[in-house]
């Protein structure tokens, strides 16, 4: 199955809302580096920068999730294509608390830790956090909090849509798209942050507008119903938990509802024209649309 980057992203939303739970307060009594690739081989120099501080916050930026240690030191995460965080709790009379966040796999329904486990990090209280990655794409990276914003991998992160984007902002960064697809651009993580496939469609189909309409045919219209549909969608996928198709469960181990709402993505029929939904493709992902409500 496909992993679609949507389901990733805003249930990182979600796994950071757990993580703050879970998280913070704890002191770092461990960190078990089983696979050191995950921390780009800095194996040494990632144990002493977190073994002993305490979890002051957890943060997103984007799809990076950022753990504040009380020692000055943040921790970069990112999931990637298949990275998984799993919280086990301290036993509570013989039960044991899980929550897991990322990304789904049967091969990840086994007892912790496995063969995917790359990073255990033990608490004082006995809990651990384990980072699980099939493919090991993902990352963790220690860096200085103070340092934080100039790192490559925040600095070069699109405005957030839901965090006081302006649309004379949206505006100017259009106007120098004017030969790209809207949807396109829309998924383009330096135009804007968090838009996947699945909200990209249906940010689409809530601006009644042809996915693949060049963004120099818009009007100044069409271009407010694009970036009412992005706050529109987002704050949809938000209140609903992520995009979740089948499978994926966020930190609080739910699944998402967003696919409920989808009007256009895997959809056959138009709910309002009840007209054929057509699929193309656009920039190499799966893209849906009603031929007759979206000009
Ligand atoms: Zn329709």
């Amino acid at each position: 199955m496909r992993i679609d980057h949507t389901i990733a992203f805003r249930s990182i939303i979600t796994i950071v809302k757990g993580a703050k739970k879970k998280l913070i307060g704890k002191k770092i009594k461990s960190v078990e580096i089983r696979v050191p690739k995950m921390v780009n081989f800095l194996v040494k120099e990632f144990k002493k920068g977190s073994i002993g501080a305490e979890i002051k916050d957890i943060r997103r930026f984007a799809k990076i999730i950022v753990i504040d240690l009380s020692n000055g030191n943040s921790i970069l995460i990112h999931l990637k294509l298949t990275g998984q965080l799993v919280y086990a709790g301290p036993s509570k009379i013989g039960q044991i608390e899980i929550e897991k966040g990322g990304h789904p796999s049967r091969v990840y329904d086994q007892p912790l830790p496995h063969n995917y486990t790359h990073v255990i990090f033990k608490f004082n209280d006995k809990s651990h956090l384990y980072y699980n990655d099939i493919r090991k794409f993902g990352y963790l990276k220690l860096v200085k909090t103070a340092e934080m914003g100039e790192r490559p991998e925040i600095k070069n992160l699109g405005p957030e849509p839901l965090d006081g984007w302006k649309y004379e902002e949206f505006k100017t960064k259009l106007a120098r798209r004017e030969r790209s697809k809207i949807k396109q651009v829309l998924m383009d993580q330096k135009f804007v942050s968090g838009i996947g496939n699945i909200y990209a469609n249906e940010i689409m189909f809530y601006a009644r507008i042809s996915p693949d309409r060049l963004i120099g045919t818009l009007t100044e219209e069409e271009k407010k119903k694009v970036f009412k549909g992005i706050q529109f969608i987002l704050k949809k996928g938000i209140e609903l938990g992520g995009s979740s198709e089948n499978t994926y469960v966020n930190l609080e181990g739910k699944k998402g509802d967003f696919m409920k709402y989808a009007r256009v993505y895997q959809q056959k029929v138009c709910k309002i024209c009840v007209g054929p939904i057509k699929r193309i493709n656009i920039g190499g992902r799966g893209t849906f649309y009603c031929p007759s409500c979206q000009v």
